[in-house]
């Protein structure tokens, strides 16, 4: 049954907390997919800057969800090179600005911040489905979790994103990338996980455990 309940402060907080933990932890394994296919820099890049963004929470200690995300952001747009960066943080502003000033969420609203989000993907890097990029991860995990709300409560609304985020994340292995650095490659990126969709797999995973 479909319900109400708010996600607080808390509960989001926690969600970064458990990004960049599993970034640190996974670090070695997101390095491992970019040199197979890329630069080999995206779990260095991705572990930085949730280093930065924590630390820049932690100092600033910022009230609002809103304030929180746009620090998020604006830290791992400076922080991260490379396309996740911008991207990621691009996630998290948009993230931020459809929130508008609260302490929690609903559960609509909180569909509408990654939907939100989704859209700043799309903006910045035009992605489409099949590319083998983050969207193929998250596309269908924001779809899940929008699904999941009208349907049940937000922790399994999440755990099914972030199912949804792993199947997405898996089948980039059998698609030849058509953007990024993946793409110079042609067909030798057959085979490979897309470092950027597993990073966003880790992202949802995160987020239905800070739900759960
Ligand atoms: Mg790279």
């Amino acid at each position: 049954m479909a319900n109400n309940v708010a996600v607080s402060y808390e509960q989001l907080i926690n969600w970064l907390r458990l990004i960049d933990e599993s970034l640190i932890e996974q670090r070695a394994y997101l390095t491992e997919l970019d040199a197979a296919i890329g630069d080999g820099d995206h779990g260095t890049n991705l572990a930085r800057g949730g280093t930065a963004s924590s630390a820049k929470v932690d100092a600033e200690q910022p009230e609002y969800i809103d304030d929180l995300f746009t620090l998020v952001g604006m830290t791992l747009v400076g922080t991260v090179g490379g396309a996740s960066g911008p991207l990621y943080g691009t996630f998290f502003l948009r993230f931020a600005t459809s929130v508008g000033h609260r302490q929690e969420l609903t559960p609509g609203q909180l569909a509408e911040a990654l939907e939100a989000g989704l859209g700043g993907i799309v903006d910045r890097g035009k992605p489409d489905l099949g590319d083998k990029t983050i969207y193929d991860a998250m596309e269908p995990a924001v779809r899940a979790f929008r699904a999941g709300i009208q349907a049940g409560d937000v922790a399994s609304a999440a755990r099914a994103a972030a199912d949804a985020a792993a199947t997405g994340r898996d089948a980039t292995a059998d698609l030849v990338a058509r953007k990024g650095r993946a793409s110079y490659l042609g067909d030798r990126s057959l085979g490979h996980i897309d470092p950027g969709a597993a990073s966003t797999a880790l992202m949802f995973d995160a987020l239905a455990t800070a739900l759960a």
